[in-house]
């Protein structure tokens, strides 16, 4: 295969053979064809889109470019769930202890930051010493004997995705239906899970952003997961505003150990147990929604969820005093910046994407593949949808370190707060479900 032919013949919006598709996918992942190449055949992908069977076939390709774990060994029903991607989306460092404490088991393989939106390795990589790279023996252990384990793909477990993933995150290459698809799909398909519930995001800080793109993709990986043998239930949320009032990544861990310590934002916590519910009856440990809701609300009171969260962090490598003393160790960027409203009135809408890459400028995310984190930068809401807003009053506050783009941060944040002067409703925080 000439890559450059394929590159051309997508970008003619050709449809491409699963071997030609499978020919690219494996000599990327093995290092023989460069990153610019694998850039532009991304980019033609994004602006040309792939059909059914080409998406199928990508799925399939980066799915069987490394090992498929089988957990048909390990005792109960193995449920994951995945976001598309938002911005301070840590509903998974929560709901993964919390549905294992309710006794699903839970083999998560989740990604990094992506573009504006917030990855869950990253979160948990800012809890010193956690590790994110079990290997296979590592993780089958901690799912036998505790019940959840949080890993990125490694060089054996989806190494395609693991090496494509970090490309698309720097050129702009993220927001397209089959690339999405086929980078979460592989992920469940090799991870060895037997259902798995699906967070859509529409809205302005979702690669979707509308309702109709959305359900498309929902619709094409509720196809793919069950043409091969999963159950899955796929819902489409709201993403018009940041989730909960953290966005960053230790700042989204302190914001999870609240939240199954009991406290913590509505909307965060909702559509948490939403997504929990659904877990609940895939793993057949309920059998109807209200029941499976005051389950996890029992799990979180009684302390079991917290204690499960502390159980996959020690086991995982992390400080366990994490989840005393979030304050003392996590990381915290020492330099504060408020944004402040220059008027009055009630929050109608907030570019949600503009403060996604607000926290990207302060090093809560990559620009580059080579960028280091800044751990405890990031970007504290104080006022969502809805909120009455004085003059003079902080909107948010940033965390950050001494670096040039915090003026151009706050700048970005101060511009996606449109304030009004009447209340408008509140949209949905769920809009759709879909199953098959
Ligand atoms: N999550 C993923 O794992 N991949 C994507 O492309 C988007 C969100």
């Amino acid at each position: 295969m000439n890559v450059c032919d394929t590159i051309y013949r997508k970008r003619r919006g050709e449809r491409l053979s699963t071997d030609e598709i499978r020919c690219i996918v494996s000599r990327y992942t093995a290092g023989a064809i460069p990153d610019y190449q694998m850039s532009a055949f991304l980019m033609a992908v994004v602006l040309r889109g792939m059909d059914a069977a080409e998406t199928a076939a990508l799925t399939q390709a980066m799915t069987e470019s490394g090992d498929v774990i089988d957990l048909s060994d390990i005792p109960g029903v193995k449920v994951d769930k995945h976001s598309t991607g938002g911005v301070g989306d840590g509903i998974s460092l929560v709901l993964a202890p919390l549905a294992a404490s309710a006794g699903v088991v839970v083999p998560m393989m989740s990604g990094r930051g992506l573009a504006h939106t917030g990855g869950t390795l990253d979160k948990l990589e800012s809890i010193p010493g956690f590790r994110t790279d079990l290997n296979v023996d590592e993780y089958r252990g901690l799912l036998r004997r505790i019940g959840v384990a949080m890993v990125g793909q490694t060089d054996r477990v989806a190494p395609a995705d693991k090496k494509i993933y970090a490309l698309r995150d720097v050129t702009a290459t993220v927001d397209s239906l089959p690339l999405i698809s086929a980078s979460i799909m592989c992920k469940k398909l090799a991870e060895g899970c037997d259902a798995l519930v699906l967070d859509v995001k529409t809205g302005s800080g979702a690669f979707m952003q509308t309702l109709d793109e959305a359900r498309a993709l929902a619709t094409a990986m509720v196809g793919i997961g069950s043409s091969c043998g999963k159950k899955i239930i796929a819902l489409i949320t709201n993403m018009n505003q940041p989730l909960g009032n953290a966005v960053g990544n230790a700042l989204e861990i302190a914001q999870a150990i609240e939240v199954l310590k009991g406290g913590g934002p509505s909307d965060f916590i909702e559509l948490t147990l939403e997504l929990g519910v659904r877990m609940l009856l895939l793993g057949g440990i309920e059998k109807d929604k209200d029941r499976a809701r005051a389950r996890l609300v029992r799990c979180i009171n009684s302390g079991s969820a917290l204690a499960k969260f502390a159980q996959l962090i020690e086991g995982q490598g992390g400080d366990p005093r994490v989840i005393d003393r979030p304050d003392v160790v996590l990381p915290r960027a020492p330099e504060e910046t408020m944004v402040i409203s220059a008027q009055a009135g009630y929050v109608a809408a907030i570019d949600t994407r503009a403060v996604g890459m607000a926290a990207v400028m302060l090093g809560a995310g990559r620009a580059t593949k080579d960028d280091r984190l800044d751990y405890g930068a990031g970007i504290i809401i104080r006022k969502k949808l809805g909120d009455r807003v004085e003059s003079n009053e902080p909107l948010a506050t940033l965390r950050h370190g001494a670096r040039p783009g915090a003026a151009e941060a706050r700048d970005r944040v101060l511009g996606a707060y449109r304030i009004c002067e009447n209340k408008l409703s509140l949209p949905p925080l769920v809009y759709e479900e879909i199953v098959v």
